[in-house]
């Protein structure tokens, strides 16, 4: 973590194509990008312009082409595949914009895969998996499988699932695009109650 700046994450020349040859597909040119501590940022877009291929990489999910990207002090494209799963587990949440819900975990055990998966017992996980369903409005479902929720709903178990674990970095590909009006503005508000939470950006 760069202290003095207060930069949670730093991409200088960020370049990314898919394929080879005449089928390749440009995604990213050349980003530069800093996010401070406490930040909400929210990258906008028509669909294709590379949001996703953007946070994949800031989220150590995809590795860049060319360019450097520095998250939480971390040159992530350098970690081992290992040390990559490690820095994911213990630091940042991920919202996915297909939700990757398990279908036959309950909301309340989806949301504590990661608490589970950092090492904390079952019955504390859940306890505090149910406190994080409660922030998005969402308690009375806990015992639901995703099968049985609204889109919307599963959107806010895949954001609880994300913030179960207390993650230094929350990365969201678009989490209010199957909320409704009203919904996807309590969202927002809980993800900027999220991002001032100390030492957050998102
Ligand atoms: P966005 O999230 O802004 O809609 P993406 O980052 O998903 O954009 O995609 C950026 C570009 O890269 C698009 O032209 C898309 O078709 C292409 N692309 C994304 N993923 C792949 C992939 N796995 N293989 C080939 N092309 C891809
Ligand atoms: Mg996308």
């Amino acid at each position: 973590m760069d202290e003095t700046t207060n930069i949670a994450v730093r991409c200088r020349g960020v370049t990314k194509t898919y394929g080879k040859g005449a089928a390749s597909v440009p995604a990213l040119r050349g980003i530069d990008l800093d996010i401070r501590q406490g930040e909400l940022l929210m990258i906008v877009g028509p669909s294709g312009c590379g949001k996703t291929t953007l946070i994949s990489i800031i989220a150590a999910i995809l590795d860049q082409d060319a360019g450097r990207c520095e998250v939480l002090g971390r040159d992530v494209s350098g970690l081992g595949r290992q040390e990559k799963i490690r820095f994911r587990g213990a630091l940042i949440g991920f919202v996915f914009q297909v939700f990757n819900l398990l279908p036959s975990l309950t909301a309340l055990e989806n949301v504590a895969v990661p608490l589970v998966l950092n090492g904390v017992l079952r019955r504390e996980a859940e306890k505090q998996a149910l406190g994080t369903l409660a922030s998005v409005g969402l308690s009375t479902r806990a015992e639901a499988y995703p099968s049985e929720l609204s889109g919307g709903q599963q959107q806010r178990v895949a954001i609880a699932r994300a913030l179960a674990h207390n993650p230094r970095l929350v990365v969201c590909d678009e989490p209010t695009s199957n909320l409704d009006h009203e919904t996807g503005q309590h969202m927002m508000t809980i993800l900027r109650d999220v991002a001032r939470s100390p030492r957050r950006a998102l």
